[in-house]
């Protein structure tokens, strides 16, 4: 069976844009997964702890044989192929891979949540996420991706991701 499964996407370590598009490539070149649609590259200031570099941000919706746990412990790998190390949770990352919705599930396991609790509040999620999923509706919010995308305050700052600064 093919599900459809929203991932988020996030960096600010070494190259943040370059970790983010690397993260896509291995996802699409996998044959566990196929990258239905990618977002455009977002740069968003950091939340939580302010003492750290911005993050570049994006969204794709991939289809999937793997079942919610398979593809959270499938994205683990690539995160940790990709050299991320977990330090403190609001920390730096060089990548980090989210699954965001899956067919709309509702899934409060000790290692996954579903859908991802912080995304309804998120600016950085909602706005990549909108450009390629606006319709799809929030299955705890009952609302769709943009209209949270709307109610989302202007600050912390996220922007198109522009290579020259
Ligand atoms: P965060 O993304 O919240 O900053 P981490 O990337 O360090 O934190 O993830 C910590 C743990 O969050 C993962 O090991 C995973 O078990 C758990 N987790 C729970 N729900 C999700 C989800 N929807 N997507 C990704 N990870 C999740
Ligand atoms: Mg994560």
């Amino acid at each position: 069976m093919i599900h459809k499964a929203l991932i988020g996407i996030g960096s600010n370590l070494d190259l943040p844009a370059e970790n983010c598009l690397k993260a896509i490539s291995i996802l699409s070149k996998s044959k566990e997964v196929r990258v239905a649609s990618q977002s455009s590259l977002y740069e968003s200031e950091p939340i939580g702890n302010p003492d750290q570099p911005w993050f570049v941000n994006a969204a794709v919706e991939i289809q999937t044989n793997l079942n919610p746990e398979e593809l959270l412990q499938y994205l683990l790998n690539i995160e940790n192929q990709l050299g991320r190390i977990r330090k403190e949770k609001w920390g730096p990352r060089i990548i980090d891979l989210d699954i965001l919705d899956y067919e709309g599930q509702i899934i409060n396991s000790s290692t996954l949540t579903l859908p991802h609790p912080e995304m309804a509040q998120r600016r950085f999620v909602l706005e990549p996420l909108s450009e390629i999923a606006g319709a799809t509706i929030h299955p705890l919010k009952n609302k769709t991706i943009a209209d949270l995308l709307k109610e989302q305050p202007n600050f912390p700052i996220v922007k198109k991701y522009s290579p020259h600064k």
